[in-house]
């Protein structure tokens, strides 16, 4: 994405401009060089100086030289990917076919082929930013298409997207939101799924900072503040270990990590903890220096060594040296009670294990060669090229089904015969079926999950074993569409179902022809075409349909007057249109938000069901057709899809202080049941603080309960501190806001 500013309004001194990018040149050199072979060094100098002088105009929002942006991707390419001479190549001209004079003709002329393919796949998936939904979507799948051609385009494209972000500071608000939204809902799943945990893990944290500041900066500080006594206890967990594996005379690394902000933040919205029960969790990484037959024998005896001195919790082993992620990630997790009763995972693999899980893709390439070992990215990419080309159905469901179909952890499944299939997480009997094959698919009554006997919808886990029971009667009905997760068996359904309607429909026409031969009337175009109208159905083929399944009962045709041989269908009665749902408890007249932008208007908005806003929250206004501005939470759980499908209706809005107009809110508490927890809770909400409450919902069970109010209050801080003030009455043991309606 280039964002050329005119070059007077910095006042650098091109010197100094030109030593440092010269230095960072140099740094690239050298980064590169067990990798150059003779010629390579003046193929990156022709690109560099190629790019150097298309860009020489532009800088990026931050003022720097843009050139400075390609050569940073190009350095990410190289040291934190792992990629060689070509990717860097491509790298340092990836922004110049989209934003400059330079054609595709002229990197093919100078580079050949392959380098000019790569570049016109990156050129593609930048004009994804800023286009409209279809458009996007569409591009997306342009994109898929093109990194099964060559996975480099993905991982160059994923080397720009974290400099874009590493950077995002000298964005505009929007900008910032739009691109950081669009990042969690795409790239940084398909850096997961390229095996860059690095660049995920950042990625995630990076576009965090954006979304949710406040929760962001609030966990960064306590990791902050707690870091000495984690590594203290790090130490203490560490020390045996060491000690048993000097005596064993391994050469090995041995380390403690904490986990990522994103990841602590995740824990403690999932699991409604608080940060001091999750901010110690962090995992011990043992990496062994091994000789390649060795690797499998010496992480299983380190393994042994360790729990010979802290205790395994067996659940929680995973043994992904024996059956590799699909992303090639390859290692040994346990979960041991470390001291002071803290459970830690330790994770264990070599060094050859610790670069794919580092650098994903490149890295597993470079050791496959000669191992013998199929692609399971090659399989990954054969299944995507497969979706692609079934897929016919709207674009955007398409980038829905994409993502759980293939950017979710995989499981691993076995058929009758101990054949590995790989599933999504998530998916069920169902989806294994269409997997084996569509006639399976479609002709699927059930199923024997580890030879016991499931429904169709039953959710698999990695390990069991599915034999599929079918019958020759069977048929694939609407609702199985809720019960499967895969692209491929999405598709098969929607296409029996089409052909199935198409068949009904049939007797439906048939039908019609026959009553409008006994009304006297043609069966025309301009006939049909009334009646679809009027019925107010999309197409002829479901008005066929709706007659053939009786919804549409031909005998009120009736009641229709006959012109020639033209039918006029009676004039539909209006109805009155529903009156908008407001969640404001006030009236509607002032809107209280300033809207920023162009204008500081106030305007007239609604406010998202979907995550209840109000006055204080981190909030963006979508603009919606007709409806004028909805407001939604930058943390609400549709607002990633949102912000990254349709960047151009998002408008950047701040609450202006009122204190007359209250909004409604649902908060959920859990406590110990107690005779008068309902008086203590309902005393201080309403006489202490005077907060009206709307609703109030109390279930108790085994001596806890659990309730939900829903109040209406003026803003954040009148929330937060009648949050702090019930944790702080007796037997309470977690107040929390609702995030969404069903939560
Ligand atoms: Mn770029």
């Amino acid at each position: 994405m280039a964002e050329p500013v005119e070059i007077a309004k910095y006042n650098l001194t091109g010197d100094q401009e030109k030593k440092e990018i010269l230095r960072q040149y140099r740094s690239l050199l050298r980064a590169l060089k067990s990798k150059l072979k003779p010629g390579d060094k003046e193929l990156i100098r022709t690109a560099f100086e190629m790019a150097a002088d298309a860009h020489k105009t532009m800088r990026r929002k931050s003022g720097e030289p843009y050139i400075t942006h390609p050569l940073a991707v190009a350095m990410i390419c190289v040291e934190e990917i792992g990629l060689g001479i070509r990717s860097t190549i491509c790298a340092l001209l990836h922004d110049t076919v989209e934003d400059t004079d330079v054609t595709l003709e002229d990197v093919e002329r100078e580079f050949g082929s392959e380098i000019a393919r790569i570049i016109d796949g990156l050129t593609k998936i930048s004009n994804v930013v800023d286009a409209n939904t279809t458009q996007q979507a569409e591009n997306f799948k342009k994109i898929l298409l093109t990194l099964t051609d060559d996975p480099r385009v993905i991982l160059i494209k994923l080397a720009d997207r974290l400099h874009n972000m590493r950077t995002l500071d000298s964005m505009k608000v929007e900008k910032q939101l739009k691109i950081s939204s669009e990042t969690v809902y795409v790239y940084a799943p398909l850096a997961h799924r390229m095996g860059l945990y690095n660049i995920k893990t950042e990625m995630e944290d990076l576009a965090m900072k954006y979304l949710e500041p406040e929760a962001y900066r609030e966990i960064a500080q306590k990791l902050a503040e707690t870091r000495r006594e984690r590594t203290r206890f790090i130490n203490e967990f560490i020390r045996p270990i060491k000690e048993k594996l000097e005596q064993g005379n391994f050469n090995f690394e041995i380390y403690g990590r904490p986990k990522s902000i994103h990841s602590i933040w995740n824990k403690i919205k999932k699991k409604a903890v608080s940060f001091e029960e999750v901010y110690d969790l962090f995992a011990i990484r043992i990496i062994l220096n091994s000789p390649p037959e060795k690797e499998k024998e010496d992480c299983w005896k380190v393994y042994s060594m360790i729990t010979d001195e802290y205790n395994p919790s067996p659940e929680r082993l995973r043994d992904w040296l024996s059956n590799p992620k699909a992303n090639g990630y390859e290692a040994l997790h346990t979960t041991v009670m470390g001291p002071q009763g803290k459970w830690v995972e330790v994770q264990i693999r070599t060094k050859r294990m610790n670069e794919i899980a580092e650098k994903g893709l490149a890295a597993h390439w470079k050791y496959k060669e000669g191992s013998g070992e199929e692609g399971r990215f090659e399989q990954w990419f054969q299944q995507i090229r497969e979706a692609l080309n079934n897929h016919e159905s709207n674009s955007l469901d398409f980038l829905q089904d994409f993502k759980t179909s293939f950017l979710t952890e995989e499981i691993y499944v076995y058929t009758p015969r101990g054949d590995v299939k790989m599933l999504p997480t998530g998916a069920t009997a169902l989806d294994f079926a269409f997997s084996v094959h569509s006639m399976v698919g479609s002709k699927c009554i059930g199923a024997k999950v580890n030879h016991k006997l499931v429904p169709i919808g039953h959710k698999l886990r990695s390990g069991d074993q599915i034999e599929i029971i079918t019958s020759a009667k069977q048929k694939p009905t609407e609702d199985w569409l809720n019960l499967v997760v895969t692209a491929k068996a999405k598709t098969k359904i929607k296409d029996a179902l089409k052909e199935e309607k198409r068949k009904i429909a049939d007797e439906g026409k048939y039908l019609l022809q026959r009553k409008l031969e006994q009304l006297g009337v043609a069966f025309n175009q301009h006939n049909i075409d009334e009646l679809v109208t009027h019925y107010k159905l999309p197409s002829p083929l479901e008005f066929y349909y709706k007659i053939a399944i009786k919804t549409i009962d031909l005998k009120d045709l009736k009641d229709f007057q006959v012109m020639g041989d033209k039918i006029v269908p009676p004039k539909p009665v209006k109805l009155e249109p529903k009156e908008e749902e407001t969640l404001k408890s006030g009236n509607k007249k002032d809107a209280e938000l300033i809207i920023f932008g162009e204008s500081s208007d106030k305007i007239v908005y609604n406010l998202a069901a979907c995550c209840k806003p109000i006055p204080g929250d981190d909030v963006f206004g979508f603009v919606t057709t007709g409806k004028g501005l909805t407001i939604h939470r930058t943390n609400c759980p549709n607002a990633a899809k949102l912000l990254a499908n349709y960047g151009h209706r998002v408008v950047k809005t701040k609450w202006v202080k009122n204190k007359e107009i209250s909004f409604l809110t649902v908060i959920k508490i859990k406590g110990l049941d107690d005779v008068g927890v309902v008086s203590k809770i309902t005393n201080l909400i309403s006489a202490e603080l005077r907060i009206n409450i709307s609703a109030i919902t109390i279930e108790a069970k085994e001596g806890v309960f659990e309730g939900n109010i829903k109040l209406f209050v003026h803003d954040k801080d009148e929330l937060e501190n009648l949050v702090n003030r019930l944790k702080s009455l007796p037997g309470i043991e977690s107040v929390d806001r609702y995030d969404t309606e069903n939560a």
